[in-house]
């Protein structure tokens, strides 16, 4: 997959691949990650395997449950064959607890109860950090139809619903997560990843991160993290390699 020629575009934590067919692209995930909108930059040994399990898990899971999305199957370690949507450029949060960047925005500790689910929409517009908008922002810059939008909201809190109850499950909290969506044959599908890069899990006794928030703030064992995601998901004690 290091074919550069067939490179569609480069993320955070994945490269996205050409394939033969145009409705089709192979996702490769990276140990490479970015914080703080590229501020800080590291490597976590064996990530991009572990997500490459994790997020066929959840897509699976989540295509079994009703919510359409682009995973086709995974291909080996690192890549899986993924529907090539037109991503539409606006991302979805959904935020059980307070935590990170609305804990900031509102002075409340991360950890507060919040009474209702939370949707927050952001650009996807690195080059102006993402800026928080509103939908009418949305559709008043064509980035979406209300339709659309509607489809996303209804689909991210379904998102909620099943990831949250898989995860508590296995004594995981979901805090918060980050979606993205595309347009694939005139239908709306659930994009890029769900993973420990895009979800806030906490050990729902010790309240500890599991996932990205351990390299972001420094906390160490970051890759026990993700691993043990992947092990209380799966079952999985996997021995992972450099990329
Ligand atoms: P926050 O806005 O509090 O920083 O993030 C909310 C949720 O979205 C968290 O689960 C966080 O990991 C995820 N998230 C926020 N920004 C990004 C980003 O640029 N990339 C990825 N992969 N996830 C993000």
């Amino acid at each position: 997959m290091d074919d550069i020629t067939n490179l569609i575009t480069q993320g955070k934590g994945k490269r996205l691949y050409a394939t033969e067919n145009p409705k089709e692209a192979v996702v490769y995930y990276r140990d490479e990650t970015f914080a703080y909108h590229g501020l800080k930059r590291g490597r976590i040994i064996g990530k991009g395997e572990i997500n490459n399990l994790i997020c066929e898990y959840m897509f699976t899971m989540l295509t079994e449950k009703g919510v359409p999305n682009h995973f086709i199957r995974r291909i080996d370690n690192r890549c899986s064959l993924v529907k090539r949507v037109e991503i539409i450029p606006v991302t979805v949060k959904v935020r059980n607890i307070v935590a990170g960047s609305l804990a900031k925005r509102i002075g409340q500790p991360d950890g507060t109860h919040l009474r209702n689910t939370v949707i927050e929409y952001n650009l996807k517009d690195s080059e102006q950090d993402d800026p928080l908008v509103n939908l009418t922002h949305i559709t008043a810059l064509g980035l979406a139809t209300p339709q659309e939008i509607q489809r996303m909201e209804e689909m991210s809190l379904k998102v909620n619903q099943i990831v949250g109850e898989c995860m508590r499950d296995i004594n995981i909290e979901l805090i918060d997560f980050k979606l993205e969506f595309g347009r694939f044959e005139g239908e709306v599908l659930l994009a890029d990843e769900v993973s420990p890069d895009t979800c806030r899990f906490w050990d729902a006794k010790t309240h500890e991160p599991l996932d990205i928030d351990r390299f972001r703030r420094d906390l160490g064992d970051v890759e026990e993290g993700y691993r043990e995601i992947l092990h209380r998901l799966t079952g999985n004690v996997l021995k992972t390699n450099d990329d």
